[in-house]
């Protein structure tokens, strides 16, 4: 049997590809309730949640996430939610990594646990409380053996560190990422203090995911980056920001949910394969290690961080990239004139997607609740 190299020894040799949305591209396939966001689909629909694992690894990622996102006690009973009702954070944390490492089989793929914000962290109930939600998730994670766990979308450095806490007891190496944008965390701590206070909890990786496109993750990044030098810290650094282009919301705390179309209408601002490839590029020489993207990221954008990766990872492909050419190659041989004519990379490279949409303005002049 293959020994698989962990996670950390994976970030120090280079770039590690993520994967991409979950709850988010579940909704659109119809099995995810959008507002709870609730992840009882690996029990009512383990094949649709395998199906979305395997074009990840297709794609070419490194990590699978088992899909726990949003699975804490309290967030499941909440009132109005259905999941509380069915299952505990317990059951679905079992059969969500039961799922991925069945997928993941003995590919060369690495496996996580995730956690993420809490209602009770939100409801004020105090550390006791939210460190025991995040417990009950830990527990799955070792008694399941994941090869590492991920805090995720926390939007309070205060909640990152005591997740971090409880996730470091088990021994496991830790990633953290902040749904943050680069004015700071909901309390206006600063992006840079956040990674500082992080990476002093334990957290191993640290970085940001979700709520803000990958240029204002960029921006977050490079504070968050500067902030760890000048204390002398050095964790990895890691990324899955928003796969739409949402550039008035990166000054606003609550990033994307302040644009009208959130979440229902964010197509028109879809990142291309060619935007992913550009900003893996850009996170990788930022000093960025561990790349992925969060909602809006589907497959093809994965296989994109793959393919502009593979220099830097020995020429490692996922098998998606067997039917794919970079930079519109493919198109040499069909049998369209007009097509032929964009087999280039100069022609990827410079051409600026329209929306299609008359009447529509580039950016929105009025965000929700301004
Ligand atoms: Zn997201």
């Amino acid at each position: 049997m293959m020994v698989k190299k962990g996670l950390l020894e994976r970030l120090a040799e280079g770039p590690v590809v993520g994967d991409g949305s979950y709850v988010f591209t579940m909704e659109k396939r119809g099995y995810v309730m959008a507002g709870q966001w609730t992840p009882e689909v690996v029990i009512e629909h383990p094949e649709a949640v395998k199906q979305l694992h395997r074009e990840y690894l297709r794609a070419g990622a490194d990590i699978l996430q088992a899909y726990t996102f949003f699975a804490s006690d309290d967030k499941l009973n909440l009132p109005g939610h259905a999941a509380g009702k069915i299952t505990t954070c317990k059951e679905l944390n079992e059969r969500a990594i039961d799922i991925v490492r069945e997928v993941a089989g003995d590919a060369d793929v690495l496996i996580s646990g995730g956690v993420t914000m809490t209602p009770s962290y939100k409801q004020g109930k105090g550390k006791e409380a939210v460190q025991a939600e995040y417990r009950k998730h830990a527990e799955v994670f070792i008694e399941k053996d994941v090869d590492f766990l991920l805090a995720e979308f926390i939007n309070q450095i205060e909640e990152a560190e005591w997740a971090i806490k409880v996730l470091k007891s088990t021994g496991k190496p830790v990633a953290c990422t902040m749904c943050i944008g680069p004015t700071g965390d909901f309390v206006d701590v600063p992006a840079g203090e956040c990674a500082v206070r992080m990476a002093k909890a334990g957290a191993d990786v640290v970085g940001l995911n979700c709520q803000f496109d990958p240029n204002s993750g960029l921006k977050t990044m490079k504070l968050m980056k500067e902030a760890l030098e000048k204390e002398g810290l050095s964790p990895f650094l890691m990324m899955q920001p928003l796969g739409f282009f949402c550039p008035e919301v990166e000054n606003e705390h609550p990033g994307y949910a302040m644009l009208p179309e959130c979440p229902f209408a964010l197509e028109p601002r879809l990142l291309t394969r060619f935007d992913a490839n550009r900003y893996a590029r850009a996170a990788y020489e930022l000093g960025v290690r561990y790349i992925g993207g969060c909602c809006g990221f589907e497959p093809h954008h994965i296989r994109a961080i793959s393919e502009e990766l593979s220099p830097e990872r020995g020429g490692k492909l996922g098998e998606a990239s067997s039917k794919h050419i970079p930079w519109g190659e493919a198109l040499k041989t069909s049998t369209f004139l007009q097509n032929r004519m964009k087999a280039t990379q100069e022609h990827w490279k410079t051409v600026k997607p329209a929306s299609g949409r008359p009447g529509h303005p580039a950016l929105q002049p009025k965000l929700m609740g301004q």
